[in-house]
């Protein structure tokens, strides 16, 4: 057989996209060691501690805390199947590509969905909320915090006070914003809640971490009908990562590992180090990038620290940028996804690869492709501005 990769050797890459991003050299690791049987005692307790990591970094006390084994994606879908039925209504806030996707994923699971809106970059407030509730009466209303497609950061605390006393739920996309920002299930009410493996966690995709509260579990479990998803019914889910320890699938040992890594790694560093850092080296990347007249497309005061969504300089090429910056730094970011496709980039600096080495890498790699290209602007002062607010936080 003929193969074009005939020796797998991955080459090293800087990930500094929207996920994956860089696994911890801990996390990889992880992965490696000895495969155990999904009802081992010691994978059991494996399950448990990783439950007891996942709660404390959702800030919640729901029981229902587990992964799902499969990506982000998945969790969106759980989170959904779970809580609708067919004919339910449900409010989605679309202001970008996941907002988008999950009123597909609500309307296959036969929810009557109604769109609240704003434009990409924009976050939602109470107000924008207030006339869809009176006249939608939702069972659930959808919201993502950290919008992945614009690098928008949603408040959440406030949004779901009024959609609690509207009588409905509120289900929160963290996929992005988990380990990343602070997450406060219990504290802000949130009644479900799903992440990814692959963002700030820095373990590779296949994992979602969810969390239901006891008004979702009861829900769920006074529904008329079953779940549509034999694989995502929680209920199902709960006797698996309950007591009981019931065989529901076989999971993924050895992800299941580099999980366990990943949280021991973020406890370690503690959750306010680990967000205080994320921010630090947001604010070095965009003083570096201000200084070349590099703008932002999030509003301001909403800009997510995991994931800086900047709007291309007039002139510049995009994908020969791109192209760029991964075969001559193997330097990945990514590109704008729908209406931001050529018009941005989506620069990640998520859990283990938000580091100053990343950020003046980045930025002098940026200014090499831009200087190139022709476009004018001060050589090395995106470094002396991030270095500079490097210097300030000592
Ligand atoms: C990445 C992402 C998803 C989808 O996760 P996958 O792991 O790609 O399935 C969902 N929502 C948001 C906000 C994301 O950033």
């Amino acid at each position: 057989m003929t193969l074009s990769t005939p020796t797998l050797n991955p080459p090293i890459r800087t990930l500094l996209g929207p996920g994956p991003s860089d696994i911890h050299p801990r996390v990889l690791q992880a992965i490696g060691k000895n495969t155990v049987g999904h009802l081992d005692p010691y994978y059991l307790q494996l399950m448990d501690d990783s439950q007891k990591m996942l709660r404390a970094l959702f800030r919640t006390e729901n029981r229902m805390t587990f992964s799902v084994s499969a990506t982000g994606s998945a969790g969106m879908e759980a989170t959904v199947v779970n809580l609708i039925e067919p004919g339910d209504s449900m409010i989605v806030c679309v202001n970008g590509v996941f907002g988008t996707r999950m009123v597909d994923v609500a309307e296959r699971a036969g929810a009557s969905v109604t769109k609240v809106e704003r434009l990409w970059g924009e976050v939602f407030t109470p107000d924008d909320l207030k006339d869809a509730l009176a006249q939608a009466k939702p069972k659930v209303v959808g919201i993502v915090m950290a919008e992945t497609s614009t690098g928008a950061w949603q408040p959440i605390e406030e949004i779901s006070k009024l959609v609690h006393d509207a009588g409905a739920m509120l289900l929160v996309d963290a996929v992005t914003a988990l380990g990343g920002v602070p997450v406060e299930v219990d504290k802000w009410g949130i009644d479900a809640i799903y992440s990814g493996s692959q963002k700030c966690l820095s373990c590779p995709p296949g994992l979602a971490p969810v969390s239901f509260n006891e008004r979702a579990m009861e829900t769920i479990l006074s529904r008329k009908t079953k779940v549509q998803s034999w694989y995502l019914d929680a209920t199902m889910l709960a006797n698996y990562w309950g007591s009981d320890r019931v065989y529901h699938h076989t999971a993924p040992i050895n992800m299941s590992y580099a999980l366990y890594e990943a949280l021991q790694v973020i406890h370690e560093e503690g959750l306010e180090s680990c967000f205080t850092r994320h921010m630090l080296n947001h604010h070095a990347l965009k003083a570096g990038l201000s200084a070349l007249g590099i703008e932002y497309t999030a509003q301001e005061g909403h800009q997510l620290p995991m994931l800086n969504a900047v709007r291309i300089p007039e002139g510049v090429d995009d994908a020969r940028v791109r192209g760029d910056l991964l075969k001559r730094f193997g330097i990945e970011i990514g590109s704008g996804l729908g209406a931001f496709k050529g018009k941005v980039w989506r620069i990640g600096l998520m859990g283990y690869g938000s580091r100053p080495a990343n950020v003046l890498l980045f930025l002098s790699a940026l200014e090499q492709l831009l200087a190139e290209q022709g476009y004018v602007f001060d050589h090395g002062s995106s470094i002396a501005a991030a270095t500079a607010r490097y210097s300030e936080s000592l």
